[in-house]
């Protein structure tokens, strides 16, 4: 890998061939077989609920939406659909990727993929949708679940951060996923109160109060549906869904930023800072720093073997044990099924 020295490490799919020979066998005999099921969620594609930044950029304010798409993601993932081996990990500039690696996931077919990424979708419609979420009468679990992690973050995140009643400007894209019927009050009583804390409480106070029509709900419903639309993960379906789909490798470098890819320990999500990554450039420095001092104290001691393990001298120490961890618990669950199967074939 090291004389090869890629450009780039792309991961895909586990072939029936070699991929040297993807050309020399017959037509359609070169198939993919199995694969990790994947996320992308990119912090392009909430652009129309962000204030802080759009496009490529990121900060602080708009971070907490990948913590909450996180914590949504996951507990769907081990508690609705009993997946074990999940690996979440930073892109290196603007998103987050997860891995789902348990045995039977990878010999998902497409179909399936699907199926479960529509399940974990629920923010609906491109640019010209105003109202992206519908939620139905009788609200499914993963979507209570969901809000109650939301509610969490949805002060400080959204009232306070992204401020999202600020001005007349933001409100009236809240106003638009609103019955029309009660935008003339609202637009009247946001003026009279001072912070979006404020419109946030008048705005529940008055769809709560205010009948459910044939088309309109309101009630505890509008209001999910609006916390929905600004908080709830958007994921790239189409990452997900195929099985030829590629995606950047664990710990490469991001070209843009420098930023490594590292993996996110999900118990300490919310304390995860993009803007703390390590770089390629502070990593080299690291090491430059290390090998200095060590030449000093025994220069002849500086073999090879040494020096693979100076990564984990490095600030790289704390991913790489995420990293670890998550490769250990997959073996051990590898071994087990192979214990498991030994056994049965014994008790013929
Ligand atoms: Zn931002």
């Amino acid at each position: 890998m090291q004389k090869m020295n890629p450009y780039k490490i792309d991961i895909g799919a586990v072939y029936s061939h070699r991929p040297n020979q993807h050309n020399t066998v017959k037509l359609g005999a070169f198939q993919a077989q199995e694969k990790e099921l994947v996320f992308d969620i990119d912090m392009t594609d909430y652009d129309d609920v962000r204030r802080c930044c759009s496009s490529a950029d990121i900060c602080s304010k708009c971070w907490t939406l990948m913590t909450m798409a996180i914590h949504i993601i996951d507990r769907a993932l081990k508690e609705d659909f009993g997946f074990k081996h999940r690996l979440w990990v930073y892109s290196g500039r603007r998103g987050v990727h997860c891995w789902v690696c348990d045995e039977s996931v990878r010999k998902l077919s497409s179909a399936v993929r699907s199926g479960i990424v529509e399940y974990l979708s629920l923010v609906k419609g491109g640019q010209d949708v105003k109202k992206k979420v519908h939620l139905s009468e009788k609200i499914h679990p993963f979507v209570r679940k969901s809000i109650n992690i939301i509610k969490k973050y949805f002060e400080d995140y959204a009232l306070v951060d992204q401020d999202i009643l600020e001005n007349k400007e933001s409100w009236d894209k809240i106003l638009a996923l609103v019955p029309e019927t009660i935008h003339e009050k609202l637009q009247q009583n946001f003026q009279k109160h001072h912070n979006s804390l404020q419109r946030w409480e008048y705005l529940k106070k008055t769809i709560s109060s205010q009948d459910n029509t044939k088309n309109d709900k309101c009630g505890p419903w509008l209001e999910w549906e609006i916390m929905l639309q600004y908080c709830f993960p958007r994921l790239d379906i189409n990452v997900s869904k195929g099985i030829n789909h590629l995606l950047k490798s664990p710990f490469s470098v991001h070209p843009k930023t420098g930023r490594i890819s590292v993996p996110i320990d999900v118990q300490k999500v919310d304390q995860f800072d993009p803007f703390t990554v390590p770089t390629i450039s502070s990593i080299c420095r690291e090491l430059d720093t290390i090998s200095t001092n060590e030449g000093k104290r025994n220069e002849a001691e500086s073999d090879i073997k040494h020096r693979t393990r100076d990564y984990k001298k490095t600030s790289l120490a704390p991913y790489i044990k995420v990293f670890e961890q998550f490769l250990e618990n997959l073996d051990k669950s590898r071994k087990g099924e192979l214990l498991k199967k030994s056994d049965l074939q014994k008790d013929f």
